[in-house]
């Protein structure tokens, strides 16, 4: 657990931010999903899937989309802990990442791996899935299922190997019954927590 916070922690002051600095475990059947839109000097959505008692992150600039026609660009962060999904505040000026932030959605996720006809299949045991997810990221490749309130269905993050940079991926939503055509993030303002825009924070 240490080592995988190291990058965060090396970012962070625990005096000066109110940031999360560890993480507990809860429900220990479930694998967790939070996305956090991050009024920084970018607005952008932090995207977390919890794997292995942490999060891998990747910050997506237009926000996740129901819309599998539309592919967005997701960029890979440092892991973040479990406990920074439920975060929701205003990080410090000075601060790594200072700025407000919103829990835009929240909620849990089933892994998946895609048979060679296409046929998805849900990884329902949480070892199993995270030993799964945790190949699939080294590879550059996973899929997941998400049971968000905002966001539902199956889902992609794919790794593109140049184009954008060393730590740029695609987020691609899966054509299924969750689908929907021009769905997009920024018509979507409330935290799925507080009921507050992220100007009301
Ligand atoms: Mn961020």
């Amino acid at each position: 657990m240490a080592d995988k916070l190291s990058k965060y922690k090396s970012m962070r002051s625990e005096k000066n931010t109110p940031e999360p600095f560890t993480s507990k475990k809860i429900d220990k059947k479930k694998l967790y999903f939070v996305v956090q839109k991050h009024a920084a000097t970018a607005l952008h959505y932090d995207f977390r899937l919890e794997v292995g008692g942490v999060m891998p992150s990747w910050a997506v600039p237009k926000g996740p989309t129901l819309d599998n026609k539309v592919k967005r660009l997701a960029m890979a962060t440092e892991d973040h802990p479990l406990d920074y999904r439920s975060f929701e505040g205003t990080i410090p000026e000075g601060n790594y990442g200072a700025g407000k932030v919103i829990i835009w959605d929240e909620g849990t996720y089933i892994a998946e791996i895609q048979e060679k006809d296409g046929t998805r299949i849900a990884i329902n045991n949480k070892k199993e899935a995270e030993k799964v997810m945790e190949a699939g990221i080294k590879k550059g490749e996973i899929k997941f299922f998400l049971n968000g309130k905002k966001l539902k269905g199956s889902f992609a993050l794919v790794k593109t190997h140049g184009f954008g940079g060393k730590n740029a991926w695609l987020l691609i939503k899966h054509k299924d019954e969750y689908v929907k055509e021009g769905w997009d993030a920024k018509d979507f303002v409330q935290s799925e927590v507080s009921g507050k825009t992220i100007e009301e924070i």
